[in-house]
């Protein structure tokens, strides 16, 4: 059975006129779906009651389980568990900043990249998501917020798992997101974060629609970033910061590199020079993440007077940089930090 949620609506009007029905019902059922929050095919008052039966029969929708809920202390942060159909389970990140409602979604179960400081990819990958187990995440999310009279405004893929190694899921569920006729995200609001998978890079600089991309970079030179994360072994650091560059050109957008900052390991004046170094004239900004402690590691989190001098550094030599303070701490939502359950 197709997962209804896979669907761009060009996908639906072909399913509608191989299934003898008229293809602009497409419209009316992305309204009912993504627009009104229909939660089932029978709440579809204007279709007929044979097409609402037929969409029933032979489309799973939906197909995720809402098991539970968290909310963070500040109530800024609300951490959502889902489970698949074949048991597994995955998480995103509500974040409530300003107006803004940005949904942190998950690409994989686990995650292949393996980052030295990164919980969701301790266990390695499990599977990769469907189009409709990504898209669901938002859809979701976006109902709950009705309920409040609030919609999803940004999507990061930066919850469990590597957009890059599920990447015809991703540019999918991108125009899925972006649909005019249904939960119309502007491009602008949609960000990639990648752990640097060069060929996904110059694949998504092709695309029609344009993302923010994010480079999870962490340390300033190749021979470190090897030590934190293993994917760098296959991906030299030059390659990447080419790949990206050429991505800001043929995009028109700026760059984000993410850095998180590992007390004793990536936090140090040299680091910080060196990064400075490396990124001096480019049109970009350096998001200071400070570790979020993972279980069962034991990396530190720098003190805050070391993060500030690192940060000094940069700005002194024109860089940009935003200092992520990470919500969620209390139960562990931070974007990037999600666990497997199981
Ligand atoms: N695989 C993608 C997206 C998921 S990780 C990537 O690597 O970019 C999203 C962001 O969260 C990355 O920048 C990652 O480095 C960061 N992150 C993961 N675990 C973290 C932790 N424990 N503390 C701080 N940042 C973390």
């Amino acid at each position: 059975m197709n997962p209804f949620c896979s669907f761009s609506i060009g996908d639906c009007r072909n399913w509608l006129t191989q299934n003898g029905e008229k293809s602009f019902r497409a419209d009316q059922i992305f309204d009912w779906v993504y627009v009104k929050g229909a939660s089932s095919f029978e709440a579809m008052s204007n279709l007929s009651k044979e097409l609402r039966a037929k969409l029933s029969q032979c489309l799973a929708f939906p197909v995720l389980k809402q098991v539970r809920t968290l909310e963070s202390e500040d109530g800024e942060t609300i951490k959502f568990l889902w489970e698949l159909s074949d048991g597994k389970k995955v998480e995103s990140v509500l974040i409530l900043s300003g107006d803004r409602r940005t949904v942190c979604v998950s690409i994989q179960v686990g995650c292949p990249a393996r980052c030295a400081f990164c919980a969701s990819g301790k266990q390695g990958l499990k599977r990769n998501l469907t189009t409709a187990e990504v898209v669901e995440q938002v859809l979701h999310i976006d109902r709950f917020l009705k309920e409040k009279g609030e919609r999803v405004s940004h999507i990061v893929f930066m919850g469990m798992g590597e957009p890059m190694e599920n990447y015809d899921t991703l540019v999918q569920a991108i125009a899925i997101f972006h649909e005019p006729k249904g939960l119309n995200i502007s491009q602008r609001r949609i960000t990639v974060s990648t752990v640097g998978v060069v060929e996904g890079i110059r694949r998504l600089a092709e695309e029609p629609l344009k993302v923010n991309l994010v480079l999870s970079l962490h340390s300033p030179n190749q021979h470190l970033r090897k030590k934190i994360i293993p994917y760098a072994r296959k991906y030299p650091l030059e390659e990447i910061l080419m790949a990206m560059d050429e991505y800001a050109e043929k995009t028109k957008r700026d760059i984000t590199y993410e850095y998180t900052l590992l007390a004793g390991i990536n936090d140090g004046r040299r680091e910080a020079e060196e990064l400075a170094h490396l990124l001096s004239g480019k049109q970009c900004t350096v998001n200071l993440i400070p570790y979020n402690p993972v279980d069962g590691l034991s990396l530190k989190r720098p003190e805050k007077d070391s993060i500030e001098e690192f940060r000094a550094i940069l700005e002194d030599e024109g860089i940009n940089t935003t200092w992520r303070y990470t919500k969620g701490k209390d139960i562990a939502a931070a974007c990037g930090q999600l666990a497997l359950q199981n």
